[in-house]
């Protein structure tokens, strides 16, 4: 686990240094909570999550002061709470096929990898499953999803550099429904200093995909990267709701992340957490899973 959860671990450790100095005290006065608020929100926990835990630290009455062991297990609990609603796997419908993931996310995400995760993963559970490389302004991003897609054993659409990412979304679909492919995942790009292209394209592929299947795409995959903290949080807002974000995976939560943003972003956005990224391996995606996740962050 401690290669694992290492994000989760330094917000933890972030924590207690937050918190250094405010036990030991007769009462669990006014002063004091404002100062757990204070570090909780330190801590990346996010304001309504720490207006939470002060709600409970309050309405217990901890008469006596409260030590750090039990604040932590309030944590613990309050986190496990805001966790739990939104940790939903993926959902891969058997019908119409192949079910379409669209895959979006600022470009050093993790989005590449995280579609090889994706796809050893689905793999793995005996799914068919068909790349689209539709991020076509970087060679290097067609080029290495064409690595892993060898690496892994799954068909690849891919086009030249500069190419018409809803194209090559059209032509993925076609091949899939020819082949009975049950799942296609398809690359986007990832220029965030060009939102107003980036946008349109995706909007693009929608509709190309909308033409072929009304319900398509059946998932839209936002990927973030844990360790920008607060621009994870950003992303979210731009992406969420002109792209139709349907559920997150966080990558990058074995490193320097402070896996608390993780915490931030369900409370405020509700939005589904599928799965959270450990590695750099096909072998690093893991479930999402509220209670190991809450008990890391809280130590
Ligand atoms: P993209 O630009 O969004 O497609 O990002 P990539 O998939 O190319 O990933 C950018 C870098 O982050 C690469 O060096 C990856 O190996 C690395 N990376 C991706 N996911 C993780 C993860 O969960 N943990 C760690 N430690 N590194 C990751």
């Amino acid at each position: 686990t401690e290669r694992l959860f290492g994000g989760f671990r330094r917000t933890s450790e972030k924590l207690g240094e937050n918190l250094d100095g405010l036990f030991g005290k007769a009462a669990l006065d006014a002063d004091t909570l404002d100062q757990i608020e204070e570090a909780l929100i330190a801590s990346d926990l996010g304001p309504a999550t720490a207006a939470r835990v002060r709600g409970r630290l309050e309405g217990e009455r901890f008469a006596m002061g409260v030590t750090e062991a039990a604040l932590r297990k309030v944590v613990a609990e309050e986190v496990a709470d805001i966790l739990r609603p939104v940790a939903k796997p993926l959902m891969i419908d058997a019908f119409p096929r192949p079910q379409v993931i669209l895959v979006i996310g600022v470009n050093g995400s993790g989005k590449t990898t995280t579609i090889a995760k994706l796809a050893h993963t689905l793999t793995e559970q005996d799914y068919s499953v068909m790349l689209v490389a539709g991020d076509t302004f970087r060679a290097a991003a067609i080029g290495q999803l064409k690595v892993w897609a060898d690496r892994i054993g799954v068909p690849i659409i891919s086009g030249a550099e500069g190419g018409d990412a809803a194209s090559l979304v059209f032509e993925g679909v076609k091949r899939g429904t020819e082949q009975g492919t049950d799942v296609l995942i398809v690359d986007t790009a990832g220029r965030l200093q060009n939102k107003a292209g980036l946008m349109d394209e995706l909007s693009k592929i929608r509709r190309v995909l909308g033409r072929l299947n009304a319900a398509a795409p059946h998932n839209v995959l936002l990927v973030l990267d844990a360790t920008t903290g607060q621009n994870a949080l950003k992303q979210i807002e731009v992406f969420g709701r002109e792209a139709g974000v349907t559920g997150l995976v966080m990558t990058k939560l074995d490193g320097t992340a402070r896996g608390g943003v993780l915490v931030a972003a369900a409370e405020k956005y509700g939005l589904p957490i599928h799965a959270i990224g450990v590695g750099e391996t096909i072998n690093d995606l893991r479930p999402f899973a509220p209670e190991e996740v809450a008990r890391a962050i809280a130590g």
